[in-house]
């Protein structure tokens, strides 16, 4: 790995030198704004660069039951105060995209306006939506084509629409979808969903059409999408069912872009690998939350972002405890 000091990077650049840290977090979801909380309390200086907004995919999610605490409330409401008590403690640089990082003595962060340095680095940089990588996808993205469905559904009202995907995700967007007024149909390509009981449950109690055993081969272009072309895997017949959205809902995939600039070990999903602690395979630096795959859930994202910061307190402090 290169080698930099922080005298070197300010002279490397032309940009200034924004901020000298004890760690830099990268991302603002759950595992960030909980590795902030965490990081600054135990005594790190430290800071937040969060390509948007802080609050991470969650945003989007219209409704979560399963954070304890909360029985029942919106993604924008959990993660806006989740992001209001990070605030109290660190500070929260929104609209930064980290466009490059460089190990060293220290680490050099770059992003559009300028430069980091920090002693450490926790990634909780989380994941981006799985394409379903049929002709028409890419081209109809924004014309018929959506990743989300609680920011694109209300453009869909009284429509028909097919939601493709078995899980968590998929069961939510169709739901969500149904009561907005859509004519909703699932696709999933097995016979069996893997998304929680009590979806099931729901959808089944809302009598939403599921087409099991059955995959998109393509979404057929028209003035926006006008129909999906549909294999049914037992028979192996293909036709077209008319649709005016499709609704992507196939998984998640790690945003581990920076993860493999520092060389950090990831698994075949491209997702990092951390120990119990959080701890990457490159001393001081740490991962927490979806783009360290585990069970990708808010709690789990919180817990991960504790820990990660925990360790790296202990490793930059080496506490009594330690030694
Ligand atoms: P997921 O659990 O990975 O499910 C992805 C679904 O898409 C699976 O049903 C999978 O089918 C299907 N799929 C994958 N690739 C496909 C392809 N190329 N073509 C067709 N279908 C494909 O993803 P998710 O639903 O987005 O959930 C991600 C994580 O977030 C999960 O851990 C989930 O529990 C969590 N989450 C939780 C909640 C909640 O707790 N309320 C809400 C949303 C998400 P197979 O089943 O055949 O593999």
């Amino acid at each position: 790995m290169e080698r930099m000091t922080i005298e070197g990077i300010a002279a490397a650049s032309s940009d200034a030198l924004l901020g000298d840290y004890d760690v830099v977090i990268i991302g603002a979801g759950p595992a960030g704004l909980s590795a902030g909380i965490y990081a600054s309390r135990a005594g790190l200086d430290c800071a937040i660069l969060e390509k948007g907004v802080a609050g991470g995919q969650v945003l989007t999610s219209l409704n979560i039951d399963n954070y304890p605490g909360f029985p029942e409330v919106s993604g924008m409401k959990l993660m806006e105060s989740m992001a209001e008590h990070a605030r109290k403690y660190v500070e929260i640089k929104e609209g930064e995209e980290v466009i490059r990082v460089r190990g060293g003595e220290k680490f050099e962060i770059t992003t559009p306006s300028g430069r980091y340095a920090a002693r450490a680095l926790i990634l909780a940089t989380g994941g981006m939506h799985r394409k379903l990588e049929v002709p028409g996808e890419e081209d109809m993205i924004g014309k018929g084509v959506s990743y989300c469905a609680t920011c694109d559904g209300f453009f869909y009202k009284g429509k028909e629409v097919v939601v493709v995907g078995g899980g968590n995700t998929a069961l939510t967007d169709a739901l969500h979808l149904e009561s907005i007024g859509c004519k909703v149909t699932i696709i999933h390509r097995r016979g069996q969903f893997r998304a929680d009981r009590h979806l099931q449950d729901s959808v089944s109690q809302r009598g939403i059409p599921v087409l099991w055993d059955t995959i998109v081969e393509e979404i057929v272009e028209g003035e926006g999408v006008t129909a999906v072309r549909l294999k049914d895997l037992k028979t192996g017949k293909s036709e077209l069912k008319k649709t005016d959205g499709v609704f992507v809902a196939v998984g998640e995939l790690p945003s581990s872009q920076l993860a493999a600039e520092l060389g950090l070990e990831m698994d075949p999903g491209g997702f990092i690998i951390v120990d119990k602690s959080f701890r990457t395979s490159v001393p001081f630096v740490y991962a927490a939350g979806d783009v360290a795959g585990g069970i990708r859930q808010i709690v789990a994202a919180v817990h991960g972002g504790a820990a990660a910061a925990l360790a790296c307190f202990e490793d930059l402090m080496n506490p009594y405890y330690r030694r």
